[in-house]
């Protein structure tokens, strides 16, 4: 019998449900129907209600379709050319091979490479090789006094979020971007290391493109003319300024760069002088020598790109089981939308991945069992282009979320490689731990081995780049991110390219498709975990160890700049305030965990209304503390972040920024910015250690 009353199943018995029926011969056919053809975010709607139809097929009472309309562009037409004294020396395809092998590379109806909210824009200029686009290589190009301003950027792709390099380089004055993806950043799989291309091989294929958002995604997530506030039908909607590029941007292949690259030799300095920083790519053995640039008035690039900006409905489709405990809420999601009729790994081996989940709480809801908490099943429309599906969702129920809400649970590529990878808010680390090692591991070497035997545990802090964003900083709810992603034994990944098809999969990413069924496993095994337990399997404590890790490296990095301004004394606040909360937390935790106790060894006949009351009121505060770290007015210059705690980096978007608000005051010399920052966010803290503090 669960807790706390008496239902068909038990705890053990619906864990043993959830190991048992995720199939990989299932994944496979779902991945088959997603990855048939293009599901741009507002042209999927038959997925959208093929993903409810099949949710309520396996069993989950009640299904729907929430709609948004959302402001985005799809593509129209394109050029990239090179041209000497105004002729034309190259001109480049901007297409992506097709390959007999894999159907979905040569659909007539295939999407073509562009980027999400680009700017439509046709310019003609000089260009120079700006690295990876980073703020770090802007500066250091200003600093050698490269001129930029006028010019078109060509970059590599990798280390931040592209829509980041866009930005900066408009800031710049420089009139367009060209991305492309060097296999200088492909590891060990690489054509020079004798690894043949796909589809003959592991290799990056030359063709292969990256398409992708360029929005601004660390200044606000969602649609860009409603930021903070849902999409619905008939919303008022701002200007986009400061939100998307107003310079056009153009993804291209290795094999489209080359002659870019090349006209560059001889022209300006070479990046293996140029600073400590810089590297040369992977394409020497091409001919290309890195040079910086710029090319001379005779060296130009015409970038055309015609985009057509629409008001789109998209659609998520949900799911909900409803628990015994109705303001008690985990939330699990994956987005369905992909930049390519593929998308077998990004985002569809996720959502392969969760129609198994939902398959396994099928067959669990048809054998009795209701859980004890409330699940609800998410499938996102629109991440792609900037997380809108579920940012406008999140925006939309915001008062149910921020009172109900215990957690979400995010998986977005589930399979593309044997590495397993997490982001987690470390309220949610030691259940990630305790799940992982229920699941065997699909790359053992060891027999028996869990994939917490085969992952060296390490989390990383939640940054952004996926729909966890707006649950975790707009929300403050705690939020967690799993996925098996690319080691280097592994084959190249094509990320968001037409080789990121079901063929590819099949025979390189996931063969088998064992790794979509031991992610089907964590995602389930933590959903129950978070749904059904008495005790709401929280950990306090790792936060606040969190939290005084993350002071150090703030201090490091305020030490690292040489800031006379930081001394220890501005530090002590948080210091004191951490402390307190260190001290609430391990009282808390071991509170609960008595109660857990309690209440697992007490069958329902035996509760007491007692021990029912105490673990109400244990869960309801480890449900409200992730929400105490929100700052209303948000994080200076993008106001809709509201967790002070984390952030994605102003200038990395992907990459998590611990105490966003206090490090950029840091990072902008700010005294009394910091002196803020440390007042405001020594006031969550406190807000949290109260919280925690029995009555
Ligand atoms: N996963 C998407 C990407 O990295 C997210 C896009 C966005 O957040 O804007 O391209
Ligand atoms: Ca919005
Ligand atoms: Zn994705
Ligand atoms: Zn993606």
């Amino acid at each position: 019998a669960s807790w706390p009353e008496s239902d068909g199943l038990d705890y053990t018995e619906l864990k043993k449900i959830l190991q048992e029926t995720p199939d990989p011969e299932k994944a496979r056919e779902w991945s088959k129907y997603y990855t048939a053809g293009p599901h741009l975010c507002g042209k999927n709607l038959s997925q959208a209600e093929w993903t409810r139809d099949k949710w309520a097929e396996f069993g989950i009472p009640h299904t729907e379709i929430v709609s948004y309309d959302m402001h985005l562009n799809y593509p129209v037409d394109h050029r990239l050319a090179l041209l000497e004294n105004d002729e034309v020396i190259y001109e480049a395809t901007l297409e992506e091979d097709v390959i007999p092998e894999d159907p979905t590379t040569g659909l007539s109806d295939r999407v073509p490479t562009f980027h999400g909210y680009s700017a439509s824009g046709n310019v003609t200029a000089s260009y120079a090789f700006c690295n990876y686009g980073t703020f770090y290589d802007f500066e250091d190009l200003r600093d050698a006094g490269v001129e930029l301003e006028g010019k078109i950027a060509l970059v590599k792709y990798g280390h931040v979020f592209r829509g980041l390099k866009v930005k900066r380089a408009s800031e710049l004055g420089m009139v367009g971007v060209i991305m492309y993806s060097d296999p200088g950043d492909d590891g060990q799989m690489t054509e020079q290391n004798g690894y043949k291309p796909y589809p003959d091989g592991p290799a990056r294929n030359p063709s292969s493109v990256q398409r992708g958002s360029v929005q601004y995604l660390s200044v606000a997530p969602g649609d860009p003319t409603t930021i903070g506030y849902p999409s619905k039908p008939g919303a008022p909607r701002e200007s986009t300024e400061g939100i998307i590029p107003d310079i056009p941007s153009l993804p291209i292949s290795y094999a489209e760069a080359l002659p870019l690259l090349k006209a560059l030799n001889g022209h300006g300095p070479n990046v293996s002088s140029f600073s400590k920083y810089w590297h040369t790519g992977g394409l020497g053995y091409k001919g290309v020598e890195y040079n910086i640039g710029p090319t001379p008035k005779s060296l130009t690039i015409n970038l055309m790109n015609e985009q057509d900006y629409v008001i789109t409905p998209a659609w998520n489709a949900i799911g909900i089981i409803n628990g015994s405990i109705s303001d008690e809420v985990v939330v699990l999601g994956n987005h369905r939308d992909a930049w390519i009729a593929g998308g077998a790994g990004d985002p569809n081996s996720g959502s392969a991945a969760l129609n198994e989940v939902i398959r396994a709480f099928g067959v669990a809801l048809s054998k009795g069992w209701k859980p004890l908490r409330t699940i609800v099943f998410a499938s996102w429309d629109g991440e792609e282009y900037g997380l809108l599906g579920s940012t406008e969702w999140v925006e939309e129920y915001i008062p149910w979320l921020s009172e109900s809400t215990v957690a979400y649970i995010n998986v977005d590529v589930g399979a593309r490689g044997s590495n397993f990878q997490a982001s987690a808010a470390p309220l949610l680390n030691k259940a990630l731990l305790e799940v992982t090692a229920e699941v065997q591991s699909p790359n053992q070497t060891v027999k028996g081995q869990s994939v917490r035997d085969t992952w060296d545990g390490y989390i990383s802090t939640m940054g952004s780049g996926s729909d966890f964003t707006a649950f975790q900083d707009f929300a403050g709810i705690p939020s967690i991110d799993v996925g098996f992603g690319g080691g280097p034994e592994d084959p190249v990944y094509h990320y968001h390219s037409n080789y990121d098809s079901f063929w590819w999969m099949d025979n390189f990413g996931d063969p088998g498709f064992e790794h979509h069924i031991a992610i089907a496993k964590i995602l389930a095994l933590l959903t129950a975990k978070l749904a059904e337990e008495p005790v709401v399997q929280f950990n306090a404590t790792d936060y606040a160890f969190g939290l005084q890790k993350y002071l150090q490296d703030a201090k490091d990095e305020a030490a690292g700049f040489g800031i006379g301004m930081l001394s220890d004394s501005t530090f002590e606040p948080l210091h004191k305030a951490i402390e307190a909360f260190q001290r609430a937390s391990a009282t808390f935790d071991d509170e609960a965990s008595r109660l857990s106790q309690q209440a697992l060894s007490s069958p329902s006949t035996t509760m007491t209304t007692e021990l029912y009351q105490s673990v109400r009121t244990i869960n309801t505060k480890y449900k409200l503390l992730e929400r105490q770290f929100l700052y209303a007015a948000g994080l200076d210059g993008r106001s809709w972040f509201k967790h002070v705690i984390f952030a994605p980096g102003l200038w990395t978007g992907y990459a998590g920024k611990t105490y966003p608000g206090l490090v950029e005051a840091i990072d902008e010399r700010n005294q009394s910015a910091v002196d803020r920052w440390v007042d405001i966010i020594e006031g969550t803290i406190n807000r949290a250690t109260d919280l925690l503090i029995p009555e």
